[in-house]
Formats: structure tokens, C-alpha cells, sequence
């Protein structure tokens, strides 16, 4: 039997063969996650860590039953003490949960929050889409005023122009409050109903539970019939008006463009108010690089004060997926600075306990401990791309004397063996100036 990945999952390793797959090495992980945490602590956000599984109920209350995550994507399992437990799909829930749980509410607001870790969906795999998939997301609990929900897309705006991805696109609309939406539902129903034998049979479903949803239908025959219909924001209560326009006046002032997309809703069923998403023409059909947007009612709902919310999530296979498809050039991954070559039991020895000293010194460092011949090491340097290589015979152990040698110039520095630790910090020194 051979084993492989589970479907839709994948590994991330240290170099790919495919360059189609390059974005997917861990050095580019580590520079984007380097990123995002610095940006992250720019704009005042700690790091929260959740388990990465939750009771079940946790995520159908959450992030609501009617939602295509919960009705079908959730990866869920009777652990052995027969309770349901579900591997976290998407971040906001759980870190309200945590929350709610830590009454992190007994401090004062705003809480400042931002995590990246793995989520799982059971979708249907293809480019851009993984059943796991990592997102780095963050959340703003206590402020309910519009200059927060500006402050967060801000956020998200900086972390993709530090990462020089080019040509997005942000999109804006406010699903209104819990007035406006009921309102607004119960008239795009009514519009709906004498059409229903022509919906897709998702848009048929949705029509009772979930109605909002219609709206993000990619079915032509669904647009066509909502081309007509009622639109969100002339159901809007005066507050969500007011709350909107501040908001856009805000991104103005931060000079960021955005499109106001009157069918925008989102997937997850806690939204109030401002939904927001950014897309990129680079990421083919799945175009959403990342989207948020506020939930006022969901610390209620999971048992908490009446504390608002707005959060942000980016999918951090997507990110890496859009840099690489724009050429943006990643920072080198770490090469050792020195490689050591010792021939013979006697060399191994000593560049076995020379290898531990160099790194205590902080010289990144490694060596040839299979006793094969020279040529074997050379060739691992090379691979490695070490910056320097030193062969290490019965010769150099008794005169103390060795030749380093510069693998770009293949030029040779003459140097003592006991002086290497020193050398290389110059030399280190000099290359980072
Ligand atoms: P969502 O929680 O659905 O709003 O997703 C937030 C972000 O996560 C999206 O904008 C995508 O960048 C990413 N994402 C969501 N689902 C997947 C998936 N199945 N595979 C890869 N990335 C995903």
C-alpha cells in the first residue's frame, strides 16, 4: 500500500521540485507569517491560540446552521467519549468562544486579537481550494464605532501591500442590523417565491433558511432573476446608514478604493452591518483572497455580554498562490555559512565537536558525517549552498592550518584552525554590513 496525503491536503516541505508549486516551500511560509505578525503587533493586535478542535454545537450555533460550512463542509467525528467534536473550520467562533469562556471581557476594550493556524473544509478540491487550509485573521471585540471596521480593512490592505501583491480589489456593503436584514428578507422572499421553480436547487433551499445567500448564487439563471430584485440598502435602518457612510468617509481619508458591491453578504450567517472582501484577478474562479466584517450579536449568542465584533481573515495558501503568480520575489531561505568536510575517523572527531562549537557561537553550520570521500562533501555544500566550505584532513589536524574555501569565487583564505570561530564572525560581520 502506498501512503499518501490525505485528499485536499498537502504537505509544505523545504523545497519543491515543480516551480508551479514554489510558493508552497516552507521558507515562503516563514516570510509571509513573519509578515503578518509584525503587522499584526503594528496595529496593536496580540496572538491567541485555540485548540484546533471545538464541541460541534460550538460552530452550528456560531456560524449558523443555515451555512453552506455547517450544512456540509464541516469535518466532524464522535471522539471516544461518544461527544461530537469538529475540526475548526474557519477562526472567529472559536476565538469568541475563548472569550466568552476567559471573560477576556472583564478588561478593557478593545480587544485586539489575531491568530493564523490551520482550518478545514470538506470541499470539493481544486486550484485555490484545500479541505486544509491556513488563515491568519484577526478580531476587534468591545468598539462598536465604524472607525474600527475602517482600521481593520486598513489592516488588511498594509499586509498586502508589504507583501507587494498588486491589483486588488476591495469590495464593501452593509448587510444592515438585525432590523434591517429581517426586513429585507422578508421582502426579497416575496420576490422570489412566484420565481421559485426557475432557482438552482441551492437558491430553492436557501429560499427558507437562508434567503440572504441567494444573493452570492453563481448560477446565471439566479443573477438573472435577482437583476430585479430589491436591493439590501433601501432596507437599511437610519443607524446602519449612518454607521456605512462613516465607514466609507474613513477609507477615504485613508485613500484606500474600494467597490460598493450591493450583493456582497458573505458566507457565515453572524454578520451585521459592514462585509467586506478582497479579491484578486490573479486566483482564477476562486478569487477571494481574504473578507471579514462585523458581528455585533455573536458574544451575545454564545452566551457573553452584548459585546460587538469585526474581524478579518485571509487564506494564507491564496496570499502565497497570488505572490508567486506576480512574481514577487520571496527573501532567500537560510544557507549554512560554513560547511565542514573532515576525512578520516580522526578529522570526524574534531569537526564533530568544532560543528557544536561554531553554533553555540551562533555560525550557522553543518557537516559530513557519512566518512565518504571528498567529493561526496563537496557535492553537499554545494546543495546546501553553504557560503563556505573547509576540507579537514590528517594534514591540517597536525599543522593547524586549513584552507577555506569561498564557494561563489572558489577563491582560498588561508586560516588557522583554532582562529575559525573568529574568521567566520568577520567574515559574517562583513556580509551582513
Ligand atoms: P471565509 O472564512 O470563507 O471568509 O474564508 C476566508 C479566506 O480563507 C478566504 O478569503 C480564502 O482566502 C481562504 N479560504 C477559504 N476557504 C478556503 C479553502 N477551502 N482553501 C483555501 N483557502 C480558503
Amino acid at each position: 500500500m502506498e501512503y499518501t496525503s490525505v485528499k485536499g491536503m498537502f504537505d509544505i516541505l523545504p523545497e519543491e521540485l515543480h516551480k508551479e508549486d514554489q510558493w508552497k516551500e516552507s521558507g515562503c511560509w516563514q516570510y509571509l507569517e513573519s509578515v503578518l505578525r509584525d503587522t499584526a503587533h503594528d496595529y496593536g493586535f496580540k496572538e491567541i491560540r485555540t485548540p484546533i478542535l471545538e464541541k460541534t454545537e460550538l460552530f452550528s450555533r456560531g456560524v449558523g446552521e443555515g451555512s453552506d460550512i455547517v450544512s456540509k463542509e464541516m469535518y466532524t467525528f464522535l471522539d471516544r467519549g461518544n461527544r461530537s467534536i469538529t475540526l475548526r473550520p474557519e477562526g472567529t467562533a472559536a476565538v469568541a468562544r475563548s472569550f466568552v469562556q476567559h471573560r477576556l471581557y472583564t478588561q478593557p476594550a478593545p480587544h485586539k486579537y489575531y491568530y493564523i493556524g490551520s482550518m478545514f473544509r470538506y470541499e470539493r478540491p481544486q486550484a485555490g481550494r484545500y479541505r486544509e487550509h491556513r488563515q491568519f485573521g484577526v478580531e476587534v471585540l468591545g468598539i462598536s464605532q465604524p472607525e474600527l471596521d475602517a482600521e481593520v480593512i486598513n489592516l488588511a490592505c498594509e499586509i498586502y501591500r508589504r507583501l507587494s501583491l498588486r491589483e486588488l480589489n476591495i469590495q464593501i456593503n452593509s448587510v444592515g442590523d438585525l432590523k434591517s436584514r429581517s426586513d429585507y428578507q422578508e421582502a426579497l422572499s416575496q420576490y422570489l417565491r412566484p420565481y421559485f421553480s426557475e432557482l438552482s436547487l441551492d437558491s430553492q433551499n436557501r429560499l427558507a433558511k437562508n434567503t440572504l445567500r441567494i444573493l452570492d448564487s453563481k448560477d446565471l439563471k439566479d443573477q438573472e432573476i435577482l437583476q430585479n430584485a430589491p436591493l439590501l440598502s433601501q432596507f437599511l435602518t437610519q443607524e446602519s446608514k449612518n454607521h456605512f457612510a462613516t465607514l466609507l468617509q474613513r477609507l477615504d481619508q485613508l485613500k484606500l478604493h474600494y467597490t460598493i458591491n450591493p450583493k456582497l453578504v458573505r458566507g457565515l450567517d453572524y454578520y451585521s452591518n459592514t462585509v467586506f472582501e478582497i479579491t484578486s484577478t490573479d486566483l482564477g474562479s476562486q478569487s477571494s483572497l481574504g473578507g471579514g466584517g462585523r458581528y455585533d450579536g455573536l458574544i451575545a449568542m454564545l452566551g457573553g455580554p452584548n459585546i460587538p465584533g469585526i474581524g478579518f481573515a485571509t487564506g494564507l495558501e491564496r496570499v502565497l498562490q497570488t505572490m508567486h503568480k506576480q512574481k514577487v520575489p520571496f527573501p532567500p531561505s537560510p544557507h549554512p555559512l560554513i560547511f565542514l568536510v573532515p576525512m578520516g575517523k580522526q578529522a570526524i572527531d574534531y569537526a564533530f565537536v568544532l560543528a557544536s562549537e561554531l553554533r553555540r557561537e551562533k555560525i550557522s553550520c553543518d557537516l559530513d558525517l557519512s566518512g565518504k570521500k571528498i567529493q561526496h562533501g563537496l557535492q553537499i555544500a554545494n546543495l546546501l549552498k553553504a557560503a563556505y566550505c573547509l576540507i579537514i584532513g590528517e594534514e591540517e589536524l597536525s599543522s593547524n592550518q586549513a584552507k577555506l574555501k569561498v564557494m561563489a569565487t572558489r577563491e582560498v583564505i588561508d586560516i588557522s584552525l583554532n582562529a575559525l570561530p573568529s574568521v567566520l564572525k568577520k567574515l559574517l560581520t562583513r556580509s551582513t554590513v
